[in-house]
């Protein structure tokens, strides 16, 4: 993919702070939006969100108050100069919101996962110059969100930005959806001219881990956030928990960090570079020695396969798991790190070991 024009329309808006999109999780009457978008309007927010075709999880909740919300979008610009947003779920809503001017369009993390919705949608707003944003899909698959901006590009939709609001997960954490932050980064490393923004807000799920996130965010060099915003959280039609008040918003900003792209100045640059070279030599004898240690698990191989023995011996791995997790403990590392870094060193021997007893 070549450069986005959303990327240079970021560039062209020389902002001082990251690009920030604001707003309620849902339009739910015409004061609330209003109310909302004045209270933005002198803040560090461009483009005011608003969801009108909710995908609610369960039947029965709100579900979004559909196109009537449309005019109430065009009053926020006109009355504030905010662009606008909203969600798209198929090539109907896609349909409308061009016909009511909405500025930017997103598809949300439920449709992102439906390659027929997204190609439906991609098909209806074939070669609009809208801005687009894809969020993830709920899984953290990377090629699905990959495929979902392809099928916009593909129909001639080259205003294109990424959205990271989480990933599902059956696991207990503190997020309601789990920020996996390689993946947005490694995203950012197959289509380097392509704009992503961070939502916060889904991930966290509370307003508590809003600034946290966003500081990561900037800190990994995301072009923006979009943040859920509502002058009566509690009170809100949809996800409550995690909208903060307009002035919260202001405070955020006031205190999140923008880091620079590179060192600048002459000392720092000659510090950084003698590190750099101790970090090399670290990765050299990190791969020598994991390539002796290969050349003894091969050597075990050898043995399993004349004596006809398994390849995998649990008890023992088990208790090399165990061990590197406390002796890494006390070194500063932490558990999820060991695990992850012993459990591929034991698949990649596994994988040597099964070449060598079956040819
Ligand atoms: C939203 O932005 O309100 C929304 C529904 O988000 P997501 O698609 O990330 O769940
Ligand atoms: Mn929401």
């Amino acid at each position: 993919m070549e450069s986005t024009n959303f990327s240079t329309w970021l560039d062209n808006m020389k902002l001082s702070h990251p690009l920030v999109i604001a707003g309620p999780c849902s339009a739910e009457t015409e004061e609330q939006v209003m109310e909302v978008a004045h209270e933005l309007k002198n803040t560090d927010a461009t483009i005011f969100r608003a969801g009108i075709w909710k995908p609610r999880t369960r039947p029965g909740t709100f579900e979004g108050k559909g196109a009537k919300a449309l005019p109430w979008l065009q009053r926020v610009k006109k009355e504030t100069g905010l662009l606008t947003a909203v969600e798209i779920a198929n090539a109907q809503h896609a349909k409308i919101a061009l016909e009511f001017d909405v500025d930017i369009l997103w598809l949300g993390a439920r449709t992102t996962v439906n390659p027929f919705a997204v190609q439906e949608i991609a098909e209806a707003i074939q070669g609009t110059d809208k801005i687009v944003l894809v969020k993830n899909p709920i899984n953290p698959d990377l090629e699905l969100w990959i495929g979902a901006i392809e099928r916009l590009y593909k129909m001639n939709v080259k205003n294109l930005g990424a959205i990271h609001r989480g990933f599902s997960s059956f696991r207990k954490s503190k997020y309601r959806n789990i920020p996996s932050w390689q993946i947005p980064i490694d995203l950012k490393n197959r289509f380097p001219t392509l704009p992503i923004i961070n939502d916060p807000s889904h991930i966290c799920g509370n307003r508590k881990g809003i600034f946290d996130v966003s500081q990561t965010a900037l800190d990994l060099k995301f072009n923006g956030l979009m943040i859920e915003t509502h002058c009566n959280p509690d009170e809100a039609w949809s996800d409550a928990k995690q909208q903060i008040k307009p002035d919260r918003l202001v405070e955020i900003m006031e205190v999140l960090k923008v880091r620079k792209d590179r060192f600048v100045q002459e000392e720092s640059i000659s510090k950084l570079n003698a590190f750099r070279k101790e970090i090399n030599a670290k990765d050299d004898q990190l791969l020598e020695t994991l390539s002796e240690r290969m050349q003894i698990v091969e050597n075990i191989g050898k043995a399993k396969k004349e004596n006809n023995v398994a390849v995998l011996q649990n008890t023992r791995w088990q208790e090399i798991l165990a061990k590197m997790v406390d002796k890494g403990e006390e070194q500063g590392l932490s558990k999820i790190f060991i695990e992850k870094i012993f459990k591929a060193i034991h698949q990649e021997s596994i994988a040597h070991q099964e070449k060598i007893i079956n040819g």
